[in-house]
Parts: structure tokens; sequence; C-alpha cells
């Protein structure tokens, strides 16, 4: 009878979520960071990295259908994909789901991450990481971006949070590098931002910094359990504020023509998704 016992996320002072863990399949100290996988009977899998749950089998398909289908919808016809992060493939099968997508470049800073998901989460990736559109890039997603001579036309961050190797993905070097080098006429923007009951300034931060550099800055929101805290916030930015105004029914009819079944997303989540409470507003300063 394996062990049973308890491990609490350290993301917050004073305050944690806990799983009872009946077996730690894997655990490293890689040259980036602690990654840690362990058997839960409440969550299924669940992968932390520097003890900060980053996604669970059992609620990631809100997450990755979040994060994907909202801007790939959005954008009128979007060609190519830039995935800075999302290690453990759930952004990439979502993107790859898309038949128009022709290519996708995927930035994964910890080659581990990559290894250890496609062995102990395959339900995530389902084998996207072998699809020949993806260009795997193993490198920091700030050096990537300072660097690229590609254009984007939707480009998703989904990094840890502004801890560890993830902080630099919130600075406002790379939202420029990031707009300025790799970013299409006429793209988007999304990346993770945290809980916005639990981590404000980020919110206030990312806001000051992406507003500088777009004419439409905002996020859009989507709860998942084991991200605590209430809803998660998504940051959202293009030139185009049109892009985030578009009808359900405008939503609805692209999403119908690509015949992908989701658990989580619709067009009239898309559209409600973008409604932010009076506290979150008020962070957007
Ligand atoms: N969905 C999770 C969340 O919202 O916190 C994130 C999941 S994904 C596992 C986060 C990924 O970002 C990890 O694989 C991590 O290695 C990667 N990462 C962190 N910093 C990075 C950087 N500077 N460049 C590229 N990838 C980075």
């Amino acid at each position: 009878m394996s062990e049973k016992k308890v491990v609490s996320e350290t993301l917050y002072d004073g305050y944690a979520q806990s799983f009872t863990v009946t077996e730690q399949l894997f655990e490293v100290k890689t040259e980036h960071q602690h990654l840690e996988i362990v058997e839960t009977p409440f969550m299924g899998r669940v992968m932390l990295l520097d003890g900060v749950v980053q996604t669970t089998e059992k609620d990631e398909f809100i997450y990755h259908e979040m994060m994907v289908h909202v801007p790939l919808f959005a954008h009128p016809d979007p060609k190519r994909v830039l995935i800075i992060g999302g290690g453990d493939g759930g952004i990439v099968r979502e993107v790859m789901r898309h038949k128009n997508i022709e290519h996708v470049t995927q930035v994964e800073i910890d080659a581990s991450v990559v290894e250890m998901c496609k062995e102990y989460f395959p339900r995530h990736s389902q084998g996207a990481f072998d699809d020949v559109r993806l260009n795997l890039v193993i490198a920091d997603g700030k050096e990537f971006v300072a660097n690229c001579k590609e254009k984007f036309d939707v480009i998703i961050s989904d990094s840890t949070d502004p801890i560890g190797p993830g902080e630099v993905l919130f600075t406002s070097d790379f939202y420029a590098d990031e707009k300025n080098n790799c970013l299409a006429e006429g793209g988007i923007m999304v990346a993770q931002n945290g809980v916005p009951f639990m981590q404000g300034e980020e919110i206030s931060n990312t806001y000051t910094r992406l507003s500088r550099l777009y004419n439409d800055t905002s996020f859009y929101v989507m709860p998942v359990p084991t991200y605590v805290g209430g809803f998660m916030t998504l940051a959202w930015a293009s030139d185009d504020a049109g892009l985030r105004r578009q009808t359900a029914e405008q939503i609805r009819q692209r999403l119908e023509a690509s015949a992908i079944e989701t658990r989580y997303y619709n067009a009239d989540v898309h559209v409600a998704a973008f409604a932010l409470p009076n506290y979150v507003q008020a962070l957007m300063k």
C-alpha cells in the first residue's frame, strides 16, 4: 500500500490548497526549477513547479480551451501561432485541433517538463508534440522574442507565475520585443496573468506595460479550480479593439465550421469571459 501523504502549494504565504497524494511519480531539480508530479485521488495527476500547481488532469481542459480558442476564433484567419512555455502540452494540443493553422513554434525553457509531461500526462499533449506543423524550441522565451525574425498571428504565453524562470515573461522588454519582433499585423497576444483576487498587482503591472504598446489591452476570465482564489485572468492585447468585441454569432459560426468539440469553451462563454467585475477593472490603471 503506497504511503498516503499531503502536499500543500507554496504560492501564497498564509493560504494554500493541499492534495492528498497517493504516490509521488516523479521529482527532479532541473536546471531551471523544481519539478514534481504526484498522483492524487481528487484531481488525478498534478504537476507542480517550484511548489506551485501548474496543471492537473481533472481541470486542465478549462484553462487550455480558453487560452487557445478565444484568440484563435477571435482572429479572422490565423495561420501561424507562437507558444511561449506550455511545456505540459495542453496548449499545443488545443492549437493543433485548428486545421487552418499552418505552423506553430513553441518555445519552452525546460526540456524536462516536456519529456516528463509526455510520459506522465499523455492526455495533455495527445501526440501534439509530434505534429508536423510544430517547431519545438528549447530556449528562454525572452531571448527568443529578442532575436525573433518570424511573425505570428497569435501569441500564447503559457508561463509559470512571475517567479523563477517565468519572471522575465512579465517585463516591459519582453512585451515590447514580443510585439515588435514576433506579432504580425492584426495579431493577438494572450498571456497567463494570475488570479486577480490573490495577485492583483499582476493585473496592474501587465495592464500598464501592455497598454503602452497596444491600442487595446484587457483581460478575460475563467474559473480553474486549482488556480485558487476565484477566477483566473488571461491578458489580451491587440491593435484592433474590434477583435475583442465580436458577437457570439460571429464566434459561433467559426466554432461550428471548425467542428472542434469542447468541454468548457463555447461562443457565449467566449463573449462573457471579457466581462470584468469592478474590482478587476479598478486594477486596470
Ligand atoms: N498553466 C500553467 C499556469 O497557468 O501557471 C502554466 C503551465 S506550463 C507548465 C508553464 C511553463 O512555462 C513551464 O513548462 C515552464 O518551464 C515554462 N517557462 C517558465 N519560464 C519560461 C521562460 N522564460 N521561457 C520559456 N518557458 C518558460
